[in-house]
């Protein structure tokens, strides 16, 4: 039996093993221990080279790495089968630049040898496939790589034992921007609940961190500090291990193997480039994301969320501030404090992506996000009262309490939120404008050309043609007056997200006064299906994809027939208005690999994905082109 190429890690060598007055099949059960082909080296030389000189010719006559069985009888060479070889993921990138090499095959027939899945497996930790593992539960596979870590059931904790050199696990019903910090020091994140769009998910794949969620097996009771899988007790501190690829948990320490950023890595990514016609963009919030997506390949920012930057714990006291404030002039002097954070969060986003555009969408979620939960202030404000202590601190809770009752909706999601707020609270995102263009001025004296620098402002949730229009105005006019009074001027667009459906139906309208589309697939599928992006994967789309009611999850893969069909009447009636208009696409669709066809064909000029995402979306565009 023989390899052409070693099957494990792709060496250019032939790998095979031999018996002496036996069959395949002895080989194969493994009941006699076969020798290593140098062995055959010496006892039949020239069999030997025959073989040899015959293994080159079939791999070059299949232009694939052979997986071969042969025979010799009385010194006489006999081949009985060859059929192309499997192979691990890093042997299938580093057989298929080899062979680009040797001139066997050409640099898209290498590109069409590695699958996007395979190309993510190197990019990540992963669970040595030759271990036994003990799997105990199963939920999303939220974001691939895999770790291992003590079992951790609070952000504190976890930042505080990573601290002192433990690796932990962060194990959570679910978690919220409080959690940050915890996120940052786990190894890994494991949820019982959520989708793969919820915060656990989008902030682990933001930073390449491993994240299974939704896991219904597993109960935590964080009161006591033990968990449940199938309802047997762990306590916390157990060492678990989670594979985010699969969606596997697995008891005890798994054994993993590290990253491949090899040269032929690279080198493949370099032969997509140039034939994809699809942009690939990162979603990216912080300088750092910036940087590491720019490494990764990514021709710019597609989606900054700034609500991520309003979550900083030391910035949340003057987020609350602003929300809380009683009247404009005192909102306006809380979003003054807020206005110099932002604007250096702008200015290193801007200096990392320069030369490359950056959509910044301005504030989306619902303000009681960035408040306290409603339950823990009631027990407060109820303990305070009966206590009948610091009656300025009791006071100071029920306002606060009550403006998270006001804020309080049913279903936030479709509530309060987007350019909603940008029209109630206009003064929040004339705040966020002039943080931009303050932070680009400031590039500008430091030397970057105003054409190296290429805000394009983002407005989220449009539905009407109104709101866009007004936003547009309230943008533009922000923009001129700094402009004016800073006696600067630079490049810039003002474009909408697409992320309803009445949004994909007035395209036409919208693209008057937008210069820029941007697909958010991940509220469009919420609006389109009536599926809820924060609970459905945990509830009901498992059960429909077992059961075959639906093929796959749309929230990771594109609903063609339904969401794509809004894309593509969106595409043609906003280009019909006005036909150089940008379109692009920034929820988690776009760094998937099947959607990424459909998003090619469609004629969208760029993917916007999260940075660890970038050479997947670089190695799919180049594929679509090749269907
Ligand atoms: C979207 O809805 O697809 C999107 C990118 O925005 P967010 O996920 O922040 O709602
Ligand atoms: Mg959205």
């Amino acid at each position: 039996m023989a390899f052409t190429r070693n099957p494990s890690d792709g060496e250019p060598k032939i790998y095979g093993e031999y018996l002496l007055n036996a069959q395949g099949e002895d080989v194969v059960a493994g009941i006699r221990t076969p020798h290593s082909l140098d062995k055959l080296k010496q006892d039949m030389p020239e069999a030997y080279q025959q073989f040899i000189d015959t293994c080159r010719t079939l791999e070059k006559h299949y232009m694939d790495m052979q997986d071969i069985e042969f025979t010799i009888e009385k010194n006489k060479l006999y081949m009985l089968q060859t059929r192309n070889g499997k192979r691990t993921a890093s042997a299938a990138m580093r057989i298929a630049v080899d062979m680009v090499h040797e001139e066997v095959i050409s640099k898209t027939q290498a590109l069409q040898r590695v699958e996007p899945a395979q190309l993510e497996q190197l990019m990540h930790w992963r669970i040595d496939p030759a271990a036994k593992m003990n799997y105990i539960a199963r939920g999303l596979p939220a974001s691939p790589g895999a770790a291992s870590g003590k079992v951790v059931f609070d952000a504190d904790k976890a930042q505080e034992m990573a601290q002192k050199g433990e690796k932990v696990l962060l194990v959570r019903p679910e978690t919220t921007p409080d959690d940050i910090h915890g996120i940052v020091a786990a190894e890994g994140i494991l949820t019982s609940r959520g989708g793969m769009t919820s915060h656990a998910a989008v902030v682990a794949r933001g930073m390449g961190k491993p994240c299974v969620c939704g896991c219904d097996d597993l109960r935590i009771d964080l009161g006591r500090g033990f968990f449940y899988v199938d309802e047997k007790k762990y306590p916390e501190g157990e060492i678990l291990s989670i594979d985010g690829t699969t969606g596997q948990v697995i008891l005890g320490e798994a054994p993993l193997i590290e990253p491949q950023f090899t040269d032929q890595f690279y080198e493949l990514l370099g032969w997509a480039d140039d034939i994809r016609r699809l942009k690939v963009r990162a979603n990216a919030d912080t300088p750092g994301d910036a940087r590491r997506a720019v490494e990764l390949g990514a021709q710019g920012i597609g989606l900054c969320r700034t609500e991520h930057m309003f979550m900083a714990a030391e910035r949340i006291p003057v987020v609350q501030e602003m929300i809380l404030s009683a009247d404009l002039e005192k909102r306006e002097a809380a979003l003054e404090k807020l206005l110099p954070m932002q604007q250096e969060d702008f200015k290193g986003i801007l200096k990392e992506m320069s030369g490359f555009p950056v959509t910044i969408r301005l504030l989306d979620p619902p303000l009681h996000e960035f408040l306290p939960d409603r339950e823990e202030l009631l027990l407060e404000v109820d303990r305070l009262q009966r206590e009948g202590g610091d009656s300025d601190l009791l006071q100071e809770k029920e306002t606060i309490l009550q403006k998270v009752q006001s804020l309080s909706e049913y279903n936030p999601m479709l509530g309060h939120r987007g350019c909603r707020l940008g029209l109630v609270y206009p003064e929040i995102y004339r705040m966020q404008v002039r943080a931009i263009f303050l932070a680009a001025f400031e590039l500008l004296d430091e030397g970057i050309a105003p054409e190296q620098l290429q805000p394009e402002v983002m407005i989220p949730l449009v539905g009407h043609r109104e709101e866009m229009d007004r936003m547009k105005k309230l943008v533009e006019e922000t923009i001129e007056e700094l402009f004016k009074e800073n006696n600067r001027e630079l490049p810039y667009l003002v474009g909408t997200m697409i992320e309803l459906p009445r949004a994909c139906l007035v395209a036409d309208q919208l693209a008057q006064s937008a210069s820029f589309f941007s697909f958010g697939t991940n509220d469009l599928t919420q609006t389109t299906l009536g599926y809820s992006r924060d609970d459905s994967e945990g509830k009901f789309l498992p059960f429909y994809i077992q059961q075959k009611v639906l093929k796959t999850n749309p929230f990771a893969e594109i609903d063609l027939e339904g969401v794509g069909r809004l894309v593509e009447i969106a595409i043609e009636k906003g280009r019909s208005t006005r036909p150089e208009l940008k379109i692009g696409i920034c929820g988690e669709h776009g760094g998937d690999p099947v959607s990424i066809n459909f998003f090619n064909e469609a004629g969208l000029d760029y993917v916007s994905c999260s940075p660890y995402r970038v050479p997947i979306a670089r190695l799919s565009a180049a594929r679509a082109v090749l269907l």
